[in-house]
């Protein structure tokens, strides 16, 4: 019982703080339990690991909140955002100083996904999942601080965000609805022969760089009727907007005019969005890659060849690897492990490309023969990705009309407003002829897949087995190395991040000197979707959240350490 809690926190008050290791335990509240699984060590430690499970009967949310994988994911979502706006509301740092008397809890962005902060039973429990800085005066232990966070504090949190009374059931209903509206959009899409879809009325554009929630008076998206089309939902009705067909899709216009804006939208469209974020039926295919060049990132053992070829050096790029790659050469390899990975669309824009590697034109052709330059254009390659391989491409270019001969589908932005400019492009291009030498390889060809070496994927650290850790959305530490993801634009959450450090480490386990890096991947990512994200560590804790085998691999090709042979 609680009462056992409190006598334990009256008994150790004032005592050294290692004494808060007896406060590790269960015990049953009026309207929960309450776990503490981990007591830190000292006040400066990281903050301590609580859980608070509340029971189905006393939860009571209805049914229709666990009766799909779509709906329970949107529904631990909804709870995750209302238990972190209760510790807003309830203001901070009332117990103490620093850190201590804290309680914390991971703070989801515009994203819905599979949050391990908030958990719930095959019983219908729910679980949320949360640290505390257990309070200090100096060294010793301030146990009525600590009581009064476990007694007054935690059930004031509890109350308003996890019992179904309490919610806001009207907008939980919402969550659930457009979430499953999303999903159901999003695979709806192969079947129609789309990559994306982008509605009527959809909001765009973001508040700013550094602020994901939609901007204050932007004009809404319209499609161009050539590209309209309907889709009908489960719980909205019928959604009408912009579908992108499979293929090659350019989005051209002028600077400034909203191209990287809606290519941006397409590229999140892999996830769903909150209800309010103006994206909440922007949709893409769920294996859209974001590519762009990286230039110093390293390469291990990539297939460019496609690509790059006969370099000056002699070296062989079926097996390209390089501790500084260029920036034509790494968007390159970051094609050929999206290729690898099982990518059906790829998104490039023209502010983050490697103009080399994008395009040559017919000048540049006849000053520079073609056996003196290891480049083949992605313009050369872009239409034999989707013959042979089923891969299509959007792609933002506002510079080059050469891709007029190679397009499907052209939109136009203007002045954030889109037109299908599909007929006039192939006009122009039938008038004004390019007159570039194409492609001199037929095929795409097969290319190489790579089969990492287990013991390259090292996260130890002097005597820790194993050490990672999050660091924003921007990289991993991993032991001793730093994995920077500041290029891997479809890692959207901290918690994505942190989950992925785990994941490299599953990611090792099932690595056999046999499984190629999609395989393995793919392996880890099931389990997750099996066993959920528990599956990554060896105790519950929050702070997680699901992402694609893409980042995993994304992540584990960033690691310089990382080594892997090569199959077919
Ligand atoms: P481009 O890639 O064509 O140069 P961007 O997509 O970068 O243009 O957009 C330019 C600016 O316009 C950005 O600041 C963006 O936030 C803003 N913007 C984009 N779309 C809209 C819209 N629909 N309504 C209002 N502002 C927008
Ligand atoms: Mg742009």
């Amino acid at each position: 019982p609680a009462g056992r809690l409190r006598d334990i926190l009256r008994r150790i008050d004032g005592r050294g703080y290692k004494a808060y290791k007896d406060c590790e335990g269960a015990y049953a509240f009026d309207d929960f339990t309450l776990i503490i699984d981990h007591a830190q060590g000292d006040p400066f430690a990281a903050p301590s690991r609580v859980r608070v499970r509340v029971a189905a009967k006393v939860a009571n949310f209805p049914a229709g909140c666990f009766s799909t994988k779509t709906r329970e994911v949107a529904f631990r979502d909804f709870l995750a955002r209302g238990f972190a706006a209760a510790i807003d509301a309830a203001g901070q740092n009332r117990r103490g100083s620093g850190k201590s008397g804290q309680i914390a809890v991971a703070r989801p962005g515009q994203e819905v996904l599979e949050r391990s902060s908030v958990v719930v039973t095959a019983e219908h429990a729910v679980e949320v999942r949360f640290t505390v800085g257990l309070p200090a005066r100096g060294r010793s232990v301030l146990g009525r601080q600590a009581e009064a966070i476990f007694f007054e504090d935690v059930p004031a949190l509890v109350r308003p965000s996890l019992l179904y009374p309490a919610v806001d059931a009207a907008a939980l209903d919402r969550h659930l609805e457009v979430t499953e509206d999303a999903d159901h959009l999003r695979s709806a899409l192969q079947d129609r022969g789309l990559v994306a879809f982008v509605a009527d009325g959809a909001v765009l554009p973001r508040a700013s760089g550094v602020d994901d929630r939609p901007l204050k008076g932007a004009v809404p998206f319209v499609s161009p009727p050539s590209l309209r089309v309907e889709i009908d939902l489960p719980n909205r009705g019928t959604v009408a907007g912009m579908g992108v067909p499979a293929g090659i899709t350019l989005i051209v216009g002028g600077g400034f005019h909203g191209k990287s804006t809606l290519l941006r939208a397409i590229e999140r469209g892999v996830y769903t969005h909150v209800p309010g974020d103006g994206r909440e039926y922007v949709v893409a295919d769920p294996t859209a890659v974001k590519i762009r060049a990286e230039d110093g990132r390293r390469v291990e053992q990539v297939d460019i060849s496609p690509f790059i070829a006969d370099l000056p050096d002699g070296r062989d790029t079926r097996a390209f690897s390089t501790e500084n790659a260029s920036g034509s050469t790494s968007q390159a390899a970051n094609i050929m492990e999206a290729l690898e990975s099982g990518t059906r669309l790829l998104l490039i824009d023209e502010d983050t490309a490697a103009t080399n590697m994008m395009i040559r034109d017919r000048r540049m052709q006849e000053l520079v023969a073609d056996d003196q330059e290891p480049i083949t254009p992605f313009i050369d390659r872009a239409r034999a990705l989707y013959r042979d391989l089923g891969v299509s491409t959007v792609l933002v270019i506002g510079g080059s009309g050469d891709y007029f001969d190679i397009a499907d589908t052209v939109v136009c932005m203007q002045a954030y407003r889109s037109e299908d400019a599909t007929a006039r492009a192939q006009a122009i291009a039938a008038r004004y002829a390019s007159e570039r030498f194409t492609s001199p390889k037929d095929g795409f060809g097969t290319f190489m897949r790579r089969v990492p070496e287990a013991r390259s994927i090292d996260a130890s650290k002097g005597r820790r087995e194993a050490k990672v850790a999050a660091d924003g959305v921007r990289g991993i530490r991993f032991g001793v190395h730093e994995v920077d993801l500041s290029a891997v634009a479809q890692v959207v959450d901290p918690a994505q991040t942190a989950a992925i450090a785990h994941g490299m480490l599953r990611a090792k386990r099932q690595m056999n000197g046999r499984s190629t890096l999609a395989e393995v991947v793919r392996a880890v990512a099931a389990e997750v979707e099996e066993n959920g994200l528990d599956a990554l560590t060896s105790h519950p804790v929050g702070g997680l959240a699901a992402f694609r085998p893409f980042e995993l691999a994304a992540a584990l090709n960033r690691l310089r350490a990382f080594r892997a042979g090569q199959t077919r």
